[in-house]
């Protein structure tokens, strides 16, 4: 058993004795990773969160400080604005909402015409101070990526804190009034899985079909998809396994899933990540675990370059086993 201290288990990447992620590849016909395209932009706004989620591969909660500035906000959007190919602008946090520039952020994306996702934790809209957001976003039409790790109250209250299922439905039913996962509004709401504990996402169709059955029976909620993402051993997901003692064996269902048919559609082949402080990864999970973009490559937003980062090699580690495990896991959800 691993037996370094929680602290550097939560900032560096952890290497048990497992196959090197670019020999599997390399043995599955699959040279080393690169990135195709540069689509979407993944803006991460900053640490700070009104929730302390079991999973939370952030580390994110109320005491946080580490906030994206809105000078590096403005250097985002001045990327977006000499960048038409980069369509979809996805913030994220902790919670982004809590960052006091997400509204001038989402204002500025919606006069550059880009799509903007807001992954939301629902939660966040009874915050003081709040409450006007489900109206703004539905304004600005930003697209609505809420997590709720299942529809049962225990469950998600489980991993997410005591009460947040009952203040997650009612922020769903107030979008729903707004339109919100609607058919015909353009209002998009999407929802998020992920497991309660060491174990793969079930099908993402068989679980959206239950989901949309009990949110809508129980409570009449309506959604548009539902994305089921892989929890990655990282952060407070990694701690918790390593207290119970079951890293190895998490890791060896992820390695032993390994499916060479998820490589083309990695979310890190069409996206680039912004960390709060402007530096730049190749997704989230990377940020997280301070594994910056290969040293000859821009490492910063205000240094971005298209024509030197639109092909740039990925860098990747153990952890990347757990985008590639069965069905493959995104930002988006599923990859087959
Ligand atoms: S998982 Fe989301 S809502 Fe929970 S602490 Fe992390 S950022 Fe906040
Ligand atoms: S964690 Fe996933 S998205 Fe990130 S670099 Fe690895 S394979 Fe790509």
């Amino acid at each position: 058993m691993i037996s370094r201290p929680l602290s550097v288990l939560s900032q560096s990447p952890i290497r048990p004795t497992v196959p090197s992620f670019e020999e599997t590849l390399a043995r599955h016909g699959h040279s080393s990773l690169k990135a195709a395209s540069l689509t979407t932009l993944q803006v991460n706004v900053g640490k700070l969160c009104n929730q302390i989620c079991h999973h939370c591969h952030v580390d994110a909660g109320p005491q946080r400080t580490e906030i994206m500035t809105k000078e590096t906000i403005d250097q985002v959007l001045r990327v977006l604005a000499v960048t038409p190919s980069i369509t979809t602008v996805d913030i994220t946090g902790g919670a982004p909402e809590m960052n006091p520039h997400f509204e001038y952020l989402v204002k500025e994306c919606r006069k550059l015409d880009r799509t903007i996702l807001d992954r939301c934790n629902l939660t966040v809209f009874l915050v003081k101070g709040k409450t006007h957001l489900p109206e703004f976003l539905a304004d600005y039409g930003v697209e609505i990526i809420a997590s709720l790790p299942c529809y049962r109250e225990d469950n998600v209250d489980a991993q997410r804190g005591r009460g947040v299922f009952d203040r997650s439905i009612a922020a769903l039913r107030q979008l729903n009034t707004l339109g919100y996962g609607m058919k015909g509004s353009g209002l998009v709401l999407n929802l998020v899985y992920n497991p309660l504990g060491p174990v793969l996402p079930p099908p993402q169709e068989e679980l959206q079909a239950d989901y949309r059955e009990e949110l809508q029976t129980r409570f009449g909620i309506h959604f548009n998809e539902l994305f089921t993402i892989t929890n990655m051993p990282i952060s407070r997901f990694l701690e918790d396994l390593v207290a119970a003692e079951q890293l190895e064996e998490y890791y060896a269902l992820l390695v032993n899933s390994f499916n060479p048919a998820t490589v083309e559609g990695l979310m890190c082949r069409s996206l680039l990540s912004v960390g709060w402080d402007g530096r730049l990864y190749d997704c989230d999970f990377n940020q997280m675990l301070n594994l910056s973009l290969h040293s000859e490559f821009p490492q910063y937003i205000g240094d971005f370059s298209l024509e030197s980062l639109h092909n740039r090699p990925i860098t990747v580690d153990s952890h990347c086993y757990g985008c590639t495990a069965g069905s493959g896991s995104s930002c988006g959800g599923t990859l087959l």
